[in-house]
């Protein structure tokens, strides 16, 4: 198999963690991760790693870059269109995944991120519906949050937030509502 991202290079077998192995590219650091050997490893693998060496292969040592492709990409497997899913709200990392093949291809550091998100042991979750559509929903709300704090400025905004928090708990909430309405419609 030949990495997506960089013509003329193989990938190669390549650890991840002392049990989980991937396929990876030596030029991009990208990894093609078979979710087959993922759940295996998931159901698996021990909380404490004690051994870092397995068939002469290295774990993983990490600088701190993480990568992100932008392009579309095709499954180095099936040639076919991989798909991209967010990972999180607070990065714009995507990881590939080919359905066909149930191959996830994750680019140089993001399986560093997925750790240190604490993800890594949910990495099929990213790929559900509930989840992009839950990550979809925070986004336009932030968007929403920032559009009006951009009109009313940080301080007034605070305080109609606050007014929302407060109002959100009170018992009488529906009734405040429509005394604001018929005030100031
Ligand atoms: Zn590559
Ligand atoms: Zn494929």
């Amino acid at each position: 198999m030949h990495c997506p991202q960089c013509k003329g290079y193989r990938l190669e077998p390549k650890l991840l963690e002392p049990d989980l192995l991937a396929a990876s590219c030596k030029k991009c650091g990208g990894a093609l991760l078979s979710l087959l050997n993922y759940r295996h490893w998931s159901e698996h693998h021990s909380a404490v790693h004690e051994v870092e060496k397995v068939e002469g292969l290295r774990v993983e040592s990490g600088g701190d870059e993480v990568d992100d492709n932008h392009t579309a990409q095709l499954c180095p497997k099936c040639g076919r269109m991989m798909t991209k899913f967010r990972i999180g709200l607070e990065n714009n990392n995507r990881i590939d995944l080919c359905s066909g093949c149930d191959e996830a291809w994750l680019d140089n550091g993001e399986w560093r991120l997925l750790k240190q998100l604490e993800l890594h042991e949910k990495l099929p979750k990213i790929f559900t519906d509930e989840w992009q559509r839950n990550i979809r929903q925070q986004r336009q709300q932030q968007l929403v949050k920032s559009k009006y704090i951009a009109l009313f400025g940080d301080e007034d905004f605070s305080k109609v937030d606050e007014f929302k928090n407060w109002l959100d708990q009170h018992p009488d909430k529906a009734e405040i509502k429509q005394y604001l309405i018929i005030n100031y419609d």
